[in-house]
C-alpha cells in the first residue's frame, strides 16, 4: 500500500480529526487520530465530518497520522454539518403523535434537497394496527418507506438492510424516536448512554458534535439529527426535482412542448397529475 490513503473524515476534535481508513492499515486498524497539513488551509475550505481526505505520514503504532488532501464534497448538510450524505432518513411517528401529512410530506422535500436518497421511516409501528395504509400512500409519493418499532427486530433489520453503504443521517420532529433508534442502531452509543444515565442527562448522550459511527451490519450513521424546521428552497426552478412524482415522470421519458415547463397548466405538458401531492407542488410553485 501507498501514502496517500482514501479515508474518511469521522469526528473533528479541537485540533484533531478522527479518519476512518477506506482499508486496514497493516496491523488491521482502521481508526487514525490525524492533525491538518498546513497546505490543507491554503485551499480554504474546512473540513468537515464525512468529507474524503488523502491521509499521509501513518504512524501504525501510535495511530497517528496526517490529512495531506481533500476531496471535492458530493453534497453537504448545514445542521448538522455533514458532507458526502448518501442518505437521509426522515422518521415520523405513526402514533403519538400521528402522522400529519402536511409536516411529513414537508420533511420530506426538506430532506431531498439534500441531494442524497431520502427513505421514510415510520416508527412506533407497535402503537398501531393499520401501518400498511401509510406504507401504501408513500408508495404514491414515491418512496419505499419502512416501519419500525423498538419492540420489532425485524424491522430495524430490514431498516439496517437499506443502510449497508455510506453515510447515513436522521432527521424528523421531536419525539419520534430518533433517540431511540439511534441507540438501537449503534452499540458504541448506548455503551455512552449507559456511562451518563443516572446523572443529570438523563440518559441523553451529550456530544455536542456530529459524529459517524460504524453501523454493524455496514455504513455509517451521524449521532445528531439534522434539521427538525425543515426548509424549502425559495427557488421554484428547484422544486420540481424534490418531488420523486415528477423525478420519475421525467426519467421515464415524459416529455413537455417547453424545455423550461413549470409543469402546472402549460399546453404541451406532458406530465400526469393524478397523484397526491400534486395539489402541494402547484403551491409550492405559486
Ligand atoms: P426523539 O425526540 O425523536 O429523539 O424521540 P425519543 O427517542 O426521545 O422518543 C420519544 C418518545 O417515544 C419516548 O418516550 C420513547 O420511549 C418513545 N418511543 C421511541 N421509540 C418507540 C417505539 O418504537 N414504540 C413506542 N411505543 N414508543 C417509542
Ligand atoms: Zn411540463
Amino acid at each position: 500500500m501507498l501514502e496517500p490513503f482514501a479515508a474518511q473524515v469521522m469526528a473533528l476534535e479541537a485540533n484533531y480529526l478522527r479518519v476512518r481508513l477506506d482499508h486496514p492499515g497493516p496491523d488491521g486498524r482502521r481508526l487514525l487520530l490525524c492533525t491538518r497539513r498546513a497546505r490543507l488551509a491554503h485551499g480554504g475550505l474546512k473540513v468537515m465530518v464525512g468529507d474524503r481526505v488523502g491521509v499521509e505520514g501513518c504512524d501504525w503504532v501510535e495511530g497517528r497520522a496526517a490529512v495531506g488532501s481533500l476531496e471535492p464534497r458530493r453534497n453537504q448538510l448545514q445542521r448538522p454539518a455533514l458532507a458526502n450524505v448518501d442518505q437521509v432518513l426522515v422518521v415520523m411517528a405513526l402514533a403519538q403523535p400521528a402522522i400529519d401529512p402536511e409536516s411529513l410530506s414537508r420533511f420530506l422535500l426538506s430532506a431531498e434537497t439534500a441531494g442524497a436518497e431520502v427513505i421514510p421511516v415510520l416508527s412506533k409501528a407497535d402503537l398501531v394496527s393499520d401501518q400498511q395504509q401509510w406504507l401504501d400512500r408513500l408508495v404514491g409519493w414515491g418512496y419505499q418507506a419502512l416501519a419500525i418499532s423498538r419492540h420489532d427486530p425485524a424491522g430495524l433489520a430490514a431498516l439496517e438492510d437499506r443502510l449497508s453503504r455510506g453515510v447515513a443521517v436522521l432527521c424528523g420532529p421531536s419525539g419520534v424516536g430518533k433517540s431511540s433508534l439511534l441507540n438501537a442502531l449503534v452499540p458504541e452509543l448506548q455503551l455512552r448512554t449507559a456511562a451518563v444515565s443516572g446523572k443529570l442527562q438523563r440518559g441523553r448522550h451529550t456530544t455536542r458534535h456530529v459524529e459517524l459511527h460504524d453501523l454493524p451490519a455496514g455504513g455509517l450513521l451521524a449521532d445528531t439529527p439534522g434539521f427538525n424546521r425543515p426548509e424549502l428552497p425559495a427557488d421554484p426552478e428547484l422544486v420540481a426535482q424534490l418531488f420523486p412524482e415528477i423525478r420519475q415522470q421525467l426519467e421515464a421519458g415524459v416529455r413537455c412542448r417547453f424545455r423550461n415547463c413549470r409543469h402546472l397548466q402549460e399546453p404541451g405538458c406532458g406530465l400526469q397529475r393524478q397523484w397526491e401531492r400534486y395539489p402541494s407542488y402547484v403551491e409550492l410553485m405559486g
